[in-house]
């Protein structure tokens, strides 16, 4: 493909017109494969659209015109798979940016993320979280306004991580069990109503914290390419679960599908929430593990930050060990019970659970493969979550959606 003339000159003339007629329909897949990392090169593209060379060439050249994506034709720039040189293909890197927002219980954090999953600018916001949903999701807004001015950036829409069931259609968070905040707030009307009122053009968004790492994961980072992706992880407080199928993330019939916090894994246990006893949501949090661990929750850090110091710094300690050990255990049994019923093909594990993951590996690969039905014959891979700000990158994925599955109607 080396010495072709300058993709941008595609689109002029008849002939690049009828080819990009042709392309139009590619235009959201081609841009799905550059935001995903499948796509490095043009000659990739072409094989994975099975399109002419032409067609992909005027695919490509459409999507960097919208400023989407970057097609670097520089000689040398990058071998084909035959040696050749091949156009790169990457995102735009000073294109637009989704307002990502996450709501957590020890505050709040606002970030601004391209394509390809990109953390442009981020904003922590450490704060107790308002009883009234209305004031934390105004302060986090404005927090994501005042990066987006800072930067200059085009804005395509928001997206917001809630630790919460999410109910569909009405996005309405029905148990925010860690906020103080009403069961059943509808949090994406009155996250739609704070983007409006900051003058944020685009739609707005609002999921589970741990359904958007999944999704985040999936697309770019430990998951890509699973076809039965189960993630775990704890967040602040609680855990959760999610499943993503075939690059869908499986939500159940109105968005309450994987509360795997409330799987049972301890039947004496301590009283949950939810009315249950011993669930992985009060016996595999971080909360938990400081009391395994026989510590105080510490003024100096919110609970999931102790407990990583404490893996990290302290596991010498054979009080912090035996937690960790107590702890994988639990967790184990609850994965196994997740791996008969789900039959995953990789499980990703998030928050403390990545930690607990990290310290004591084999133990916990042994406890799954031993309570498990199948995996005695072969074992599911169990990874660790590999994004920073995973929530924030999925519910940046929320706002992307509309421009990925058409890439013309990015805001100018
Ligand atoms: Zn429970």
């Amino acid at each position: 493909m080396s010495g072709k003339a300058d993709p941008r000159a595609a689109g002029e003339g008849t002939t690049s017109r009828t080819r990009l007629d042709r392309g139009r329909g590619a235009l959201g897949p081609a841009l799905e494969l550059v935001h995903t990392g499948r796509a490095p090169t043009r000659a990739v593209l072409t094989a994975e659209l099975g399109v002419t060379r032409a067609t992909a060439g005027a695919v490509a050249a459409e999507l960097e015109a919208l400023g989407l994506i970057r097609v670097d034709a520089r000689p040398g720039a990058a071998a084909g798979s035959q040696g050749r040189p091949s156009h790169r293909l990457a995102v735009a890197e000073d294109g637009p940016v989704a307002l990502a927002a996450q709501i957590h219980a020890d505050g709040f954090r606002a970030a601004l993320v391209g394509l390809g999953g990109r953390i442009v600018a981020t904003a922590p916001g450490c704060e107790v979280v308002d009883e009234d949903p209305a004031k934390v999701l105004g302060s986090v807004v404005e927090a994501g306004a005042a990066l987006l001015a800072e930067t200059g950036r085009r804005c395509v829409g928001a997206g917001l991580a809630v630790p919460s069931a999410v109910a569909e259609p009405e996005g309405l968070a029905l148990n925010p069990l860690h906020l103080a905040w009403p069961a059943g707030a509808p949090v994406r009307r009155i996250f739609a109503e704070q983007v409006r009122a900051a003058g944020i053009e685009g739609p707005a968004f609002a999921a589970n914290d741990i359904n958007l790492a999944a999704l985040a994961e999936h697309r770019h980072g430990a998951g890509r390419g699973a076809r039965d992706l189960l993630c775990v992880a704890t967040g602040h407080r609680g855990v959760g679960g999610a499943l993503v199928l075939d690059g869908r993330l499986h939500t159940g019939s109105s968005g309450l599908a994987l509360e795997v916090g409330h799987l049972a894994v301890n039947p004496d246990g301590r009283p949950c929430h939810c009315g249950g006893r011993g669930c992985l949501d009060v016996e595999t949090d971080p909360l938990a593990f400081l009391t395994a661990a026989g510590r105080e929750q510490g003024p100096e850090a919110p609970p999931l930050q102790q407990s990583y110091d404490l893996i990290r710094d302290h596991y010498g300690d054979p009080a912090v060990r035996t937690a960790t050990e107590t702890l994988v255990d639990r967790l184990g049994l609850g994965l196994a019970g997740l791996v008969n019923i789900l039959n995953p093909d990789r499980i990703i594990l998030g928050g403390l659970h990545r930690a607990l993951l990290e310290a004591a590996p084999e133990r916990l690969r042994a406890v799954v493969a031993g309570r498990s039905l199948w995996g005695q014959s072969g074992g599911v891979p169990i990874l660790a979550c590999g994004l920073d700000h995973n929530s924030l990158v999925g519910a940046a994925e929320l706002a992307w959606q509309p421009v990925l599955d058409d890439p013309l109607g990015v805001p100018a």
